[in-house]
């Protein structure tokens, strides 16, 4: 059975060191292949967001984070809360201004450009069926995602709220679509091996 977040006990998670793991990035093996979701940070501008989304791209095996700096893993801020995922996460430098560029060429590349945002047209997160090849934009910490990049987006996904506040945090808001989106992932391999 492939080894996935969704199907590994606690005992089997802390038995990293099997004939079938890969070794990346060190000596550290690691048991599952990476998913073919690519998160894209690079309108957040909080170290704390950004440390935790490395963390949560880490911990669900996302493709790539793309940063707008790479310079920001430097911080100890960002290492405290980190806890060295950068060292086994792929990191992409995608600069603001070179986002709706970037975007357009990764749609050419085969993968669909998915926003979270709350907006007018989004889908409902449990309605959305992701493709497996997906970058995934969060937008800026206060103002959401420009419009000139929602216009280039082929899909925007809400995560229903039920409370008084205005909107989620975009770590917070990035770890549940990216759950989402393994669920769904390890749901479909599953359905292919039954
Ligand atoms: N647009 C918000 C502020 C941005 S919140 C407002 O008007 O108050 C920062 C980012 O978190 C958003 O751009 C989006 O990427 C994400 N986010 C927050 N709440 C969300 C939700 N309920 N559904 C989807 N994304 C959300």
């Amino acid at each position: 059975m492939t080894a996935s977040i969704f199907s590994l006990g606690k005992n089997a998670r802390s038995n990293n060191a099997g004939k079938d793991s890969i070794v990346e990035g060190g000596s550290r093996p690691c048991e599952s292949k990476r998913q073919g979701l690519i998160l894209v940070a690079s309108l957040v501008g909080k170290v704390p967001n950004l440390a935790g989304l490395t963390r949560t791209c880490e911990v669900f095996r996302a493709a790539a984070l793309a940063v707008s700096d790479m310079r920001i893993t430097k911080d100890p801020l960002f290492s405290s809360i980190s806890v060295t995922a950068e060292q086994w996460m792929p990191l992409l430098e995608v600069p603001e201004a070179d986002l709706g560029h970037w975007m357009v060429q990764k749609r050419a590349e085969g993968y669909r450009l998915i926003g979270v945002e709350q907006t007018a047209g989004s889908t409902l997160l449990p309605e959305f069926a992701f493709p497996s090849k997906s970058v995934l934009l969060l937008g800026r910490e206060r103002e959401g995602i420009p419009l000139e990049l929602l216009q280039l987006l082929d899909h925007t996904v809400e995560i229903p709220q039920l409370g008084v506040i205005r909107s989620l945090n975009v770590h917070v808001s990035g770890a549940i679509a990216l759950y989402e989106y393994s669920r769904q992932q390890h749901a479909q391999q599953q359905a292919k091996l039954s």
